[in-house]
């Protein structure tokens, strides 16, 4: 069976821009780019993704060219052309189901009302793929809600990227074929040697309550547990891998916002961090009291399908550090 089945024209500069095979190909270049980062004032921010709307415009070409470039072609033509090199390459990194996937939101767009984008739904192969944890980010900003966050630690570390785990820090970044990085690493600044004994605090980023505070959040690592907390801007906000035996809130206590709840853990003998994870959905809450933030099925963060991009959120807040007394 050739899997070259999804596409029926040449998509890109010059091509027949049929609006699905467009459709399709915008899906797999979100998919191809969205670990590439733009280095831009000091920090590296995520490609930004395409639209999903079947119009071959200028962004998609040039993000066809970039990808062009990516596989190291010698003339990049930004133009897809059907069976030719750059349409392999694409199809060549994922499996079928997944082409299938793209195929059916490239489908959507001919026939309107078939999947509706706009409701993004648990676990939905539609939801991931299109890339909207980065869009989501940005609409809660653009709503205004996002000001009312501050700062989770008292500093912003110099970037998201590098530092214990060069690369593996930032939001998207690849941890298996079936995993992607779910939240992003706010790094310890202190010395190795110390981060047993001196500990960086951690505060709430708006008033809230605790939802939930479990003592286990990597298997076998007692330093590290999660902080769960429903802010009222409207987000669940889960502070990952703080220390548990040095909390100071617990399940069902209300907190303010700047108020400080522990501190970092420290795993692995010298790791230390703040794993931050976003929710937009703040009244999606298990009514068992069951955290039900992790979701095994979806891919590619296995997380619940409210998932934002936290580093454009805390690109937003950086400038509203916790004042510390
Ligand atoms: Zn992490």
């Amino acid at each position: 069976m050739s899997i070259h089945k999804y596409l029926s024209a040449s998509v890109g500069s010059g091509g027949r821009n049929y609006k699905q095979d467009v459709g399709y190909i915008q899906c797999m270049l979100n998919e191809l780019l969205k670990n590439e980062r733009r280095f831009e004032f000091n920090v590296y921010k995520p490609a930004e993704l395409l639209k999903i709307d079947g119009d071959s415009g200028r962004n998609t070409e040039k993000a066809i060219r970039q990808y062009q470039r990516k596989i190291r072609m010698s003339h990049p033509d930004s133009r897809v052309d059907l069976n030719g090199h750059t349409q392999k390459t694409m199809e060549s990194k994922f499996n079928l189901s997944q082409l299938k996937g793209f195929s059916q939101v490239a489908l959507a767009l001919v026939l309107p009302k078939k999947i509706d984008n706009s409701k993004p739904v648990s676990g939905d192969v539609v939801y991931d793929l299109t890339g909207t944890p980065y869009e989501r980010a940005k609409t809660f900003i653009k709503s205004g809600n996002a000001s009312k966050l501050s700062y989770p630690i008292d500093y912003v570390p110099k970037s998201y990227v590098k530092g214990d785990h060069a690369g593996a820090r930032w939001f998207g970044a690849h941890r298996s074929d079936n995993r992607k990085h779910a939240g992003v690493d706010l790094g310890s600044n202190v010395p190795r040697s110390k981060r047993i004994s001196k500990r960086v605090p951690i505060y709430a980023m708006d008033d809230g309550k605790v939802l939930l505070a479990p003592n286990q959040f990597v298997k076998n690592q007692p330093d590290v547990g999660s902080i769960i907390i429903k802010h009222d801007c409207g987000v669940i906000v889960r502070y990952c891998e703080d220390s548990p035996s040095r909390r100071l809130v617990k399940k069902g206590d209300s907190v303010k916002k700047g108020q400080k709840l522990g501190c970092m853990g420290v795993f692995k003998s010298t790791s230390s961090m703040l794993h931050l994870e976003i929710y937009g959905d703040a009244n999606r809450v298990d009514v068992k009291g069951k955290e039900r933030l992790t979701n095994r099925g979806s891919k590619p963060y296995q997380r619940r399908s409210d998932l934002m991009d936290p580093t454009t959120i805390l690109e937003d807040c950086k400038s509203r550090l916790p004042s510390t007394e």
